[in-house]
């Protein structure tokens, strides 16, 4: 089944094609200042399986490894959409916040850790301290990080 999503003011809609895509918490500070919340939740897809319709507006971030991250967010509403790393082309991260209907999301793993806000504990997930590796789940970050 198709998953749909978009911002908010609606000028940028999305679809992904399988709606087994895998997500994670991300509790760096990157996605705390860019989401204005205490972590984002990252859905990660196939980039054949994604297409957008609207022209977002994008941000070179840099992660941990000092590899660019683009975040890409709405011109005109302000809200955050996806991230690529230009490193894997083949990855990107969707923020699922922005799903049309997020009740299915059950998100498998947490990362970046270290710099969670202390009154948040998602103890049923498992944690990644900072910038996972394929060696703590099959679910290595789509963006080579954050
Ligand atoms: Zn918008
Ligand atoms: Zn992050």
């Amino acid at each position: 089944m198709v998953m749909k999503g978009g911002c908010l003011c609606g000028a940028i809609r999305y679809e992904i094609a399988d709606d087994a895509t895998p997500s994670a918490v991300c509790h760096c500070r990157n996605c705390q200042k860019q989401s204005g919340a205490s972590f984002s939740i990252n859905l990660l897809v196939s980039t054949a399986d994604f297409t957008m319709s609207g022209t977002p507006r994008r941000f070179i971030d840099t992660s941990d490894r000092g590899t660019e991250v683009h975040r890409e967010f709405c011109g005109q509403c302000g809200s955050p959409l996806v991230s690529r790393s230009p490193a894997r082309l083949d990855r990107i991260a969707v923020k699922a916040g922005t799903l049309d209907d997020p009740s299915g999301l059950k998100p498998s793993i947490q990362v970046w850790c270290d710099s969670a806000q202390p009154w948040l504990s998602l103890p049923d997930l498992p944690s990644v301290a900072r910038q996972p590796t394929p060696a703590d789940t099959s679910l290595a970050s789509p963006t080579g990080d954050r």
